[in-house]
């Protein structure tokens, strides 16, 4: 019998395409009346397709009583209950590894900007500033400088040896010590503390809430640059703002916020801060490949109830 399948969002048309040639998909998204929806087809659904932003909130979860699988494209897993899953014996499947080389770009990417003040070079020359006031204000070196990562993991990793070529010294803060030789601290205090770079690429969810704080924010100081690819709900952010206004860090790279996509209009207001809308994984190459891979996740179940890449 061929599979029912919820979609909480168009993937991508092409992936979305293809899951509709095989399976009775259903887009959540295009449901007008969802209560009537979930009357007539909760019992049906077996499978949910997500992404990190959009999760499985738990009153649609509540809804699907036969469902076994969830596959979410993205890494993030803070929006899907994992613990309600085990207790159901739901399994969950998200897309590792293929966007670590575009996350771990972009974080690269955000720290060069932040410290050499790339969007405000570039008013200077576009505005005519440069023609009338002369060269722009000095901007701080990368060489150098001691990189604090938060969260040694696949993408942290990455990081490490993308920046370790422009000179940069590596410590790094996590659950648990790695077989690296970059230096690890006990706590995020003395990381920030000893950095002068701190790199957010630790998940998001409760234990994460909030760590970046004002007293940490403080620790890394007024020469200190703070750069996010993790999640926005990882720092506090009214006192990242503050820390910003009152030069208690010198400067951020965001690519992740709080209130997404409606972020916090104070940041516009900032001349030390570069922003970026949650796009470190949005290449077309990356997006294919993470929408194949759900797609894969999706058929390896219905083929033979297994998951490629499973973190449930
Ligand atoms: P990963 O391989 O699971 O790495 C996560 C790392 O964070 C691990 O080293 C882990 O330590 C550490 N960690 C876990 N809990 C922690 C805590 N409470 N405090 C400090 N460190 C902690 O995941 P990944 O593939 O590198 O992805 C990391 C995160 O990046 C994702 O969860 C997601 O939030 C974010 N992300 C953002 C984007 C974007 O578009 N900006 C795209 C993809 C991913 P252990 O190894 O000791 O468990």
């Amino acid at each position: 019998m061929t599979r029912s399948v919820l979609a909480m969002l168009d993937v991508r048309p092409a992936y979305t395409a293809m899951m509709a040639e095989r399976y009775d998909l259903h887009r959540l998204d295009q449901v007008a009346d969802k209560s009537a929806f979930f009357d007539e087809m909760g019992s049906k659904i077996t499978a949910v397709v997500t992404s990190a932003r959009f999760g499985l909130p738990a009153e649609v979860m509540d809804r699907l009583p036969n469902l076994e699988v969830i596959t979410s494209f993205g890494v993030g897993y803070d929006l899907i209950d994992l613990d309600a899953c085990q207790a159901r014996g739901i399994r969950v499947s998200i897309t590792p590894d293929v966007l670590t080389d575009d996350v771990a770009d972009t974080a690269i990417m955000l720290m060069h900007a932040t410290l050499r003040q790339l969007v405000h070079g570039d008013d200077w020359a576009r505005s005519g500033k440069w023609a009338e006031n002369g060269p722009m204000a000095m901007t701080r070196s990368v060489r150098g400088k001691k990189l604090g990562i938060v969260g040694l993991g696949r993408i942290g990793k990455e990081i490490a040896l993308r920046a370790a070529p422009s000179g940069v010294e590596i410590g790094y803060f996590g659950r648990s010590r790695k077989a690296v030789d970059y230096a690890f601290f006990e706590s995020l205090i003395e990381l920030a503390d000893w950095a002068d770079i701190l790199m957010l690429s630790c998940p998001g969810g409760d234990a994460t809430k909030g760590i970046i704080d004002a007293q940490v924010l403080s620790a890394l100081g007024s020469n200190g640059f703070l750069i996010n690819v993790a999640r926005g709900s990882v720092v506090d952010e009214p006192a990242l703002i503050a820390a910003l206004q009152r030069k208690v860090i010198a400067g951020a790279g965001l690519d992740v916020f709080y209130n997404e996509p409606k972020i916090d209009p104070a940041f516009a207001g900032l001349d030390n801060v570069i922003l970026y809308p949650h796009a470190a994984s949005g290449t077309v190459e990356t997006r294919d490949a993470m929408g194949q891979l759900v797609v894969d996740n999706l058929n390896a179940w219905d083929d033979r109830g297994e998951l490629i890449t499973p973190i449930v």
